[in-house]
């Protein structure tokens, strides 16, 4: 007489699982948007290129937020807090009339 024995292995690795999450390692604030009042009072365009040069004759394309004093992104970042725009990121790109060279 013979059997066919079937082993069914389930593990179920439910139980003492740990889900860590990643909360806060990435955040994204809103960004500023150039319509907001202290935007507009500024002058900020989140291109810089797109600075009217006649209303804000001091500014130059090379200048963008990215290489701002109070731009708090890391390089190569897309985006980050500025030290003005409390809560909000400005794009690396972007520019206001507040900007002034990032020492070193
Ligand atoms: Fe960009 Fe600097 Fe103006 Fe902030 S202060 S919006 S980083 S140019």
């Amino acid at each position: 007489m013979s059997s066919t024995r079937r082993s069914f292995m389930m593990q179920v690795a439910g139980t003492g699982a740990a889900w860590v999450g990643i909360q806060g390692a990435a955040h994204a604030a809103p960004p500023v948007d150039e319509a907001d009042p202290q935007a507009k009072s500024l002058g900020y365009r989140k291109d810089t290129t797109k600075v009217d040069d006649k209303q804000y004759p001091k500014h130059a394309a090379a200048q963008k937020c990215g290489t701002c004093q109070l731009y708090q992104g890391k390089p190569g970042d897309a985006a980050g807090a500025c030290g003005i725009f409390a809560g909000k990121d400005v794009s690396a790109s972007g520019w206001c009339s507040a900007w002034m060279k990032k020492a070193g």
